[in-house]
């Protein structure tokens, strides 16, 4: 069951009360770890993170995706996590 390796973030598939999308990590090494450690997980965790650590201008399609014209979140491939409260 997928669920995000965020610090304090509890979303999973079956707890997901804001919806969020998950998103593998990116599979460049120096960014997959970059994400790990704004994560606050160990480098060798390799899980998924939810959206509700990203900000739009992570995405390149989020305002299609507001407007509902497309259903799936793209991530970049830049896009490092940096919403944790
Ligand atoms: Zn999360």
């Amino acid at each position: 069951m997928p669920c995000c390796i965020a610090k304090y973030c509890h979303v999973t598939f079956e707890n997901n009360p804001l919806n969020a999308h998950f998103h593998q990590l990116v599979k460049k090494p120096a960014m997959h770890s970059q994400c790990l450690a704004k994560c606050g997980r160990p480098p060798w965790t390799d899980k998924e993170v939810c959206s509700l650590h990203f900000v739009d201008k992570d995405y390149h399609n989020f305002h299609q995706n507001q407007a509902r014209l497309v259903k799936q979140l793209l991530l970049k491939s830049n896009a490092v996590p940096s919403i944790f409260s």
